[in-house]
């Protein structure tokens, strides 16, 4: 074991934890800092419960690849807020710094003045999934978020067909629940709320509820639902354009929401200090030649269109993303020694990008154009693992061949990781730190009914 090298990584899930491991498996040390209790991201936060088994996998395969003795895991220590980056960088006696933070700010609604209703009648995505995950769970006071019949979703990709799913869900159980019927957001996800209701007897009209709507920018046979090559000849887009059609067509009838294309949001509608609705303007194209607008009323607006890398004090910017000196290895501008993994360098939910940047070529892997199931996702958290392993390849010969802690840094380095792993109450543990954290899970829940 080589005890002179030390790295710091910042964010555990699938990138920061297989660079860890892959460091660790090379004897170097590792502290990994993780804001959350739980290592777990976009698996924990952002995959809806409905795909548990697909979550327990990953986190599974996160928990072995912590689960190491040359990893020092520090939960609920945000970069930014808890420790600065220069500081970190410069001062601490790390070899260098990985930051494996992710995507978590929900790309802003570009409609003018649509920020001051956000936790009221306007929701972003990335709180709405984290709330739909723990709702269940009556000591979950996070946000108290609400999902009104009829609401509406800005989107058109992968996670905003799942938040359309959401609204519909939610109202359903509701209305069933309060007709005595009970119901969870799981049984209505695997079987579908139309053929649930049919089932019963029921319909949304006899319920008295109306439909969701997620309106999307592009036509629907363009929406990204289906992966398509680089440059699709003619005969390809017009085949992708109908299995598109058919795929928004068969999550429409399973789950009862509509669909609207060509449409993108550009105003408010506010009245007595609410908002009500939205208005949207319509393709020139759908209105044969002429821009139209469209006036439309909902108690609830919910974005979904897409995460950005949360902006971090210290770090160098260049827009959404990061500035980067050296794309294949994701060094940034003016810091020493600093690097970031997958997302935050290209920041487009596109791990094809991600994957180009740290040299691998698998091809069309991008958020955007998955399949609308478990092996979508699944691709997507394979993809930012093997980017947290391709650069640890790039940046292996950097890191050995780079600057060595001397004693006194390491004892300084343990000094401080054992007090802020002091100050979150960890143990040092981290199996049972994790098991210990674990939120109340749904399935449980139901299965001890
Ligand atoms: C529903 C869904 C929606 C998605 N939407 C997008 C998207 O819009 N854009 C996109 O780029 N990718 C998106 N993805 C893709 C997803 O980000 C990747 O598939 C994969 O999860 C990325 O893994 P990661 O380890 O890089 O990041 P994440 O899973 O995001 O993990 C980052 C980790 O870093 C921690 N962290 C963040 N900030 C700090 C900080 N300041 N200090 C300490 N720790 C911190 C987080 O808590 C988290 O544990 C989405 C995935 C899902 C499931």
């Amino acid at each position: 074991m080589d005890t002179n090298q030390y790295v710091a990584i910042f964010g555990g899930a699938a990138a920061g934890s297989e660079a860890a491991f892959q460091l660790s498996e090379k004897g170097i040390n590792v502290v990994l800092f993780e804001q959350n209790a739980l290592p777990y991201g976009k698996i924990e936060n952002g995959l809806p419960k409905w795909h548990h088994k697909l979550r327990d996998r990953q986190e599974a395969l996160i928990d072995e690849r912590l689960n190491h003795s040359h990893i020092q895991f520090v939960p609920a220590v945000r970069l930014g807020k808890d420790v600065d980056i220069r500081d970190v960088s410069e001062n601490w006696g790390f070899s260098v710094v990985l930051l494996a933070t992710g995507a978590w700010k929900d790309r802003p609604l570009p409609v003018k003045g649509i920020e001051k209703f956000i936790g009221r009648e306007f929701y972003y995505q990335n709180a709405l999934s984290e709330w739909f995950n723990n709702n269940h769970d009556p000591n979950f006071k996070k946000y108290d978020y609400h999902i009104p019949d009829g609401s509406i979703v800005i989107g058109g990709g992968l996670a905003s067909i799942d938040v359309a799913k959401i609204t519909m869900i939610e109202p359903v159980r509701n209305a069933l629940n309060a007709k005595g019927i009970p119901m969870d957001a799981l049984t209505l996800e695997k079987k579908g709320v139309m053929p649930v209701l049919e089932e019963l007897g029921l319909s949304l009209e006899k319920l008295g509820l109306k439909r969701s709507t997620l309106y999307t920018r592009h036509p629907i046979e363009e929406m990204p639902l289906t992966p398509l090559g680089e440059n699709p000849t003619a005969e390809e887009l017009e085949k992708a354009g109908r299995v598109r059609r058919n795929l928004a067509e068969k999550a429409m009838a399973r789950f009862g929401f509509t669909i609207l294309g060509s449409r993108n949001a550009v105003e408010t509608i506010v009245e007595d200090g609410k908002l009500t609705g939205l208005v949207f303007a319509k393709d020139a194209e759908t209105e044969g030649g002429e821009k139209t607008f469209e006036r439309v009323l909902a108690p609830r607006i919910i974005s979904a269109i897409g995460s950005i890398p949360e902006p971090i004090p210290g770090l160098p910017y260049a827009g959404e993303t990061y500035r980067v000196k050296n794309y294949e290895t994701g060094e940034l501008e003016e810091l020493k020694n600093v690097f970031a993994l997958g997302n935050a360098v290209t920041g487009r939910g596109n791990i094809r990008h991600s994957q180009s940047h740290s040299r691998t070529a698998t091809g069309n892997i991008s958020m955007n154009f998955m399949a609308l199931d478990d092996s979508g996702y699944e691709k997507l958290f394979n993809a930012a693992a093997e980017s947290g392993k391709q650069t640890i390849q790039a940046l292996f010969g950097a890191i050995d061949g780079g600057a060595r802690c001397t004693l006194t840094e390491i004892d300084a380095i343990n000094a401080k990781v054992d007090e802020l792993q002091k100050k979150a109450g960890y143990e040092g543990d981290y199996q049972k730190w994790v098991d210990a954290h674990r939120p109340l899970r749904l399935e449980e829940m139901l299965e001890h009914k």
